[in-house]
Formats: C-alpha cells, structure tokens, sequence
C-alpha cells in the first residue's frame, strides 16, 4: 500500500470511466445550452455566510460543511451545493433578468461514504433568477426530464408538489406543527429534534418509525390560495402538453426555507428507495435578497451524477464512450518515423496513438490491438527504403492477407477508405 490514498468519500476518476463523467456534462450543456442558458462558473469556496443562508434546517449546513478559517482570518466553505453561489452572483452582477444559467461541477458535503453518496461528487443542474411565471417551472422540469432521456433512461418518474404561497405555507406549517406535536410519543427521536427546526422536514422522513404519523398529516392542497392553485394547476397542464407524466406527491417539501410553490424530484425507479433521488428542485424567493440582492423569483435543480449513472447501469444504457483510437502507428524503425506520421494523421483529424521506447514489433502489435484502434500503419526499413508503409485493419477478420502495402503519399486517402471499410464491417 503506498502511504497515501484518497480520503474517505473522495475518489479519483480514473479513464475510461472519465470520459463517460465529461459526456454526461457534455449532454447536460447540449441540453440547456439549446434552450438558452449559459454556463455559470462559481468558486468552489465562498465565505460560509453564503451557505449558511440556505437554511439551518438542513443537516447540509448544520453537519456536513467543510468549513475553515483561511490565512487571512476568513470563515470559508467549500460548497455543499451551486444555488446559494449562483444567487450570490446575481446579486454582485446584477445581470438582466431573466438570467438563465447552468452549472457542472463537484461540491462538498461531509457526508458518511456509501454508494452513491461522496463527500465530494459532480452535480449539474440551472438556475433562472428574476421571473415568476409556471410555464417557466414547466421550461425547467422538461429540461430535467429531457436530460434523462437523452441519456437513455426510461425508469424515471417525475413527482411533483407546490407548497402554495408563503403565506399558504405559514398556515400550512403552523397546522403541521400543531399535529405533530398532538402526536409527538408517535414520532422517533430524530424527527422530534427536526420538529423543533422545521415541521415540513418531519414530511421528509423516511424512516419507518415515522411512516404512520406523515401519512396522516394534514396536507398542503388544503392551504392553497386561489393563486397558488392557479400556479400549480398550470404547470400541471403545461406538463401534459409537453407529455411530461408526473406523480403527485403532496409530502415532497425539499429542505429550503425559501421554497414556494412548484418542488419536484426525479426518482430513479431502479434505485433503492433511501437513495433514490436523482435529483430535484424547486421555485424558490427570498435568497438572492438574504444575500445582498433585489427580492429575485428564482426555480431551479440540480441532479447528481453519480446516482444517474448508477441508474443508467442499471438500465444498461449510457455506457462510457469508445476510448479507442483511429489510427496505431507501429515503427521499427527507431520512432522517427511514428513521431512524422502521427502528427500527419492528427493533423488530418484522426485520433491516432503509437508506441514509445523503440520496443519489438511484436510488442509494438500488442500494443496496437490494445489500443483497440481499427487501422495499424506499419513502416519497417523496408517501407522506409521503398517510400511506402503498410495498412492492416485490426479489427474483424484480422488476416495479414488484407493488409496491403501503399505508397506513402496515398497514406491519408487509404488511412481513410480503412476506416470506413471498418465502420461498415463494424455495424454489419
Ligand atoms: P440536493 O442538492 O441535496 O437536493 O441533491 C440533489 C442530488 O444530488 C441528489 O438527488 C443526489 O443525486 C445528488 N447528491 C446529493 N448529495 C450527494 C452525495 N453526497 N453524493 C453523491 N450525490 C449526491
């Protein structure tokens, strides 16, 4: 063992495992992007005031922090999550509204490690501040939805609440809290101390112990107002025009104090049930004003990316792209050559590797087939005397009777007709 490995819950993303994580990013952005919001990139670390304004309800802020005092006597922390650090922002730019962003990226939560949960692990997620409008909800969920299908998964399920107005809200927690304290022996010890913070979060609970006491609590639609149910029924209809399914789920608070009207989650229905989330969100008020802003409507999510990849195993789809290369280039004549002509290839717009330190041909073959790339190019002194160098697919009926010998010159256009008789072979 060497002295030093990753601290518990972090790890390394070692290739090919890489490439599937920055694909995953990548079809997020094309996502997005094509609906008009651009990247936002934060500091990972801000002064802990920043996220301490998310709530104090939420083990995130009270438990899990990584928070430090910096050489220069500043109470820091690196972020649990991205909401807070977009909302700080806004308020610091003050860019024209509606501002419609999306981020990538690894946040920070001192969390105990299990599968799928890390103390550092990649979210993505939008946030559009300044417009409060529920075919804007809408706009937000469907890119969620749209995002997963993209990656292929179908076992998604879309669950979807309103916590009405604040005032709607007020009413409804002042109720909550009358109940659960009328029935506090029946609540488990965690869920009592909650209590104390936050009713809605006792709705959270998925703890057995506390399973009878929710289901029988009293529940939000009976608060609405009429321009909270307004709110809520429009973007109910806004997602059956989009064909969007959603499941009404009416203890779907999320932790935010700031949350009112729409919340939603996406569950990866092959997941197991703690740890089902994908991902959520919410239209939320009130935070970019807490941090220094104009009082901002705000909606957003943000969804895991370990979770959603557990789930495309899962349902065996999006697998780690193709780390393999076009062109392998094997020289035996030393190394100059592969040097001149891999640049050449590259040049051309292939993705070509070769090897180093001189080795045999043999080994310098190995490598090649390792390299999973469809096309060898071979030059020996032989090749090198006679201005030529030699193709040999690699892939299929690998015979070295269908490799042929061609003349230096014609190394791009022939490099080209293998590959494209390989692809064909390929998906034959
Ligand atoms: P939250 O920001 O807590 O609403 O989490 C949104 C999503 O991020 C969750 O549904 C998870 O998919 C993911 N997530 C949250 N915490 C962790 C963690 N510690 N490790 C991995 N994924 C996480």
């Amino acid at each position: 063992m060497p002295e030093f490995q990753t601290s518990p819950g972090m790890r390394d993303i070692l290739p090919p495992d890489s490439a599937r994580w920055r694909q995953f990013q990548s079809v997020f952005a094309g996502v997005v992007e094509s609906a008009g919001y651009g990247e936002i990139m934060p500091p990972l670390m801000e002064d802990l005031g920043v996220f301490q304004r998310i709530g104090d309800a939420t083990d995130v802020v009270t438990k899990e922090m990584y928070d430090f005092t910096d050489k220069g006597d500043r109470h820091v922390a690196l972020r649990p999550e991205q909401t807070a650090s977009v909302c700080r922002a806004f308020a610091q730019h003050r860019p024209p509204t509606p501002w419609k962003v999306f981020y990538a990226g690894p946040n920070f939560r001192y969390e105990k490690p299990q599968r799928g949960r890390y103390r550092q692990f990649d979210q993505v997620g939008i946030e559009v501040l300044g417009a409060d409008d529920p075919y804007l909800d809408v706009e937000v969920i469907s890119l969620g939805w749209e995002f997963y299908e993209k990656l292929g998964l179908q076992r998604v399920e879309l669950l979807l609440n309103s916590l009405g107005e604040p005032e709607d809200r007020a009413r409804y927690v002042a109720a909550l809290e009358t109940y659960f304290r009328d029935n506090i022996a029946s609540l488990t010890p965690e869920s009592r101390i909650t209590l104390e913070k936050n009713p809605l979060r006792v709705l959270d609970s998925k703890r057995e112990g506390d399973a009878g006491i929710v289901s029988g609590a009293p529940r939000i639609a009976d608060f609405y107002s009429e321009g909270a149910a307004a709110h809520f029924a429009a973007v109910q209809q806004g997602l059956t025009d989009l064909n969007i399914p959603y499941t009404i789920d009416t203890k779907l608070v999320r932790g935010l104090d700031y949350y009112r009207h729409t919340t939603f989650e996406y569950i990866g229905q092959t997941l197991d049930s703690a740890q089902n989330a994908l991902g959520g969100g919410g239209r939320y008020d009130g935070l970019v004003a807490s941090l220094g802003g104009p009082d901002t409507h705000g909606i957003g999510f943000a969804l895991g990316l370990d979770r959603t990849l557990l789930a495309c195993d899962d349902e065996g789809v999006f697998a780690a792209p193709d780390p393999s290369v076009d062109v392998f280039v094997v020289d035996s004549t030393g190394g100059r050559q592969a040097l001149r002509i891999t640049a050449e290839l590259r040049n051309a717009g292939f993705s070509v590797d070769r090897a180093f330190e001189n080795r045999s041909m043999k080994s310098q073959m190995k490598a090649a087939d390792r390299s999973g790339a469809s096309v060898a190019l071979i030059i020996g002194s032989n090749e090198l005397e006679a201005g030529t160098i030699v193709v040999r697919p690699m892939r299929g009926a690998v015979d070295v009777n269908r490799q042929r010998e061609v003349p230096r010159g014609d190394m791009i256009s022939e490099v080209t007709k293998a590959l494209i008789v390989a692809v064909k072979e390929a998906s034959a």
